[in-house]
């Protein structure tokens, strides 16, 4: 059978990084014997506008592949609709985030399906809102939660050509009907079949660090998390499932060691970033055995993920001896109060603090990432956050990652934002991390825009400046000068 896969995105600026769950599936198509193609808009797509400069680290490289994309998005869905054709697949199968499903959904609307073409939809915006998904006339099932076990069913029943109406994870059109199956479909974390990322353009494995470009690979040893944080899609996938699903739960350490040998050997690979949501919240037992067994056998260069909660002494001890050479962490806001409060982020600067001098003094990078312009914030709230950020970089850490709420569909506070009337009626569910969520009474979309746009001079400059600051929030051609040369400055006295 001819399967198309379509990862629609966009990737962000310096690459994009082969996605976990998409790769996977392919390899299940491919073990199955079906013949399978890709299309991948990552590097296809023009997107001049995309992140704007949000932080100060660059590389040339980051230019390239801006220049290398080749089509406007309506261009794109002609070379779609014709390499459909071409192709004449059975299954065309979509895997979309929020920000990424209207770029599939164009590509869609461009096609003329046939009648004996199906198309399924999966990823996390068909988890958090399928009813939404499947109502789409040319959508005839949507793959809700984990996509492996009931992926792989539907190949066998579709081959053979039987009923795969009942399958749980799927919801599936059935003359004229919604068959909604239980969400309750998924395999032990050794039973996950590896990334298959032959399809996948090159580019997808480079990864910026210090100035170099290294070949890495994002992979993951746990699925879920046990933090409850209130921007976040995780609480609803763990309630979906009616706790039928375990929300935390990983991967053997000899699968592990087996399975990044295998990329690191096959993909020649120079470094690895391990993906999991809080990679430190591994039992203590389980990270020291795979510490030793990874620096024995793999012994390349990682980044994680941690909360400021699970990095102490002992744990830095770990990263350090397997080779870490830096940690993600979110911190979000600068006002803990707030913080704990409507974020649900029981984390105190005090132990964000203790964390970042602990992994530096183990030279381990640092880099953290903040959000603005959320529910309830004010303009000095978001000083607050420009004030710990300051903390942050006077205490080695690292360039850091600014982004714009993002209301996600279902997420506690996307609920709050609908209720309250908060959300920008501009907003685009898009690539954009510089448009706001939100237009609040206290603070508005324009003016979170603005200091959206001024973040990174305001975490950087002298204070005797933020007047000058202040006047470039408006984004006027002379403020987006000042800015320039602002960030130019400090870009290239970044930590690269
Ligand atoms: S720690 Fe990360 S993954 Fe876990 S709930 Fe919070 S934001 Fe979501």
């Amino acid at each position: 059978m001819k399967i198309l896969f379509v990862f629609s995105n966009y990737a962000p600026v310096g690459g994009g990084g082969i996605p976990i769950g998409l790769s996977i599936l392919i390899n299940i198509a491919k073990q199955k014997g079906h013949d399978v193609k890709l299309f991948d808009t990552s590097y296809k797509i023009r997107t001049e506008t995309y992140q704007q400069q949000t932080n100060f680290v660059k590389t040339k490289e980051h230019y390239n592949y801006n220049v290398e994309r080749e089509y406007l998005e309506n261009e794109l869905v002609r070379v779609f609709r014709d390499e459909v054709n071409k192709f004449g697949p059975k299954l065309i199968c979509f895997s979309t985030l929020t920000p990424t499903h209207e770029l599939a959904l164009s590509l869609l609307n461009g096609l003329d399906k046939s009648k004996d073409q199906l198309v399924i939809f999966g990823g996390i915006h068909s988890t958090v809102i399928p009813e939404e998904v499947i109502m789409h006339e040319k959508v005839d099932i949507v793959c809700v939660g984990e996509g492996e076990k009931a992926f792989s069913s539907f190949l066998v029943h579709l081959s053979g050509e039987k009923d795969y109406y009942g399958i749980n994870n799927l919801w599936c059109k059935k003359n004229g009907e919604i068959v909604k199956n239980s969400i309750d479909n998924f395999l032990e974390p050794d039973l996950i079949p590896y990334s298959d990322c032959d399809l996948f353009d090159e580019r997808h494995l480079y990864r910026s660090f210090k100035g170099k470009n290294m070949r890495s690979l994002r992979v993951e040893i746990s699925r879920g998390c046990v933090y409850k944080c209130s921007y976040c899609t995780n609480k609803n996938i763990q309630n979906m499932s009616k706790g039928k699903i375990p929300y935390f739960r990983y991967k053997s350490v000899d699968r592990c060691i087996e399975e990044f040998l295998f990329y690191k050997n096959i993909l020649n690979l120079e470094m690895f970033y391990f993906k999991d949501e809080v990679f430190l919240m591994l039992p203590k037992k389980w990270l020291r055995e795979f510490a030793k067994e990874y620096k024995a056998q793999i012994n390349l260069p990682f980044f994680c993920q941690s909360s400021a909660k699970d990095i102490n002494e002992e744990n830095v001890k770990i990263l350090k001896d397997m080779g870490c050479v830096a940690v993600a962490m979110g911190v979000e806001v600068g006002n803990e109060e707030f913080r704990k409060k409507v974020l649900n982020k029981p984390v105190s600067n005090a132990e964000i603090v203790s964390a970042v001098k602990l992994l530096r003094k183990n030279g381990i990078r640092i880099t953290t990432y903040f959000m603005i312009g959320l529910p309830y914030e004010t303009r000095e709230l978001i000083f607050d956050t420009i004030e710990f950020q300051r903390v942050l970089y006077s205490i080695g850490s690292s360039p850091t990652h600014i982004n714009s709420f993002y209301p996600f569909p279902g997420c506690d506070m996307e609920v709050i934002a609908k209720k309250e009337g908060f959300i920008n009626k501009n907003f685009e569910h898009n690539r954009s991390t510089t448009n706001a969520g939100l237009d609040m009474p206290q603070l508005s979309a324009v003016e979170i825009e603005g200091l959206l746009r001024t973040y990174a001079a305001y975490t950087r400059v002298d204070k005797w400046m933020y007047p000058i600051i202040e006047l470039c929030e408006a984004g006027d051609r002379t403020g987006v000068q000042i800015l320039n040369i602002i960030n130019e400055y400090y870009s290239e006295r970044a930590d690269q």
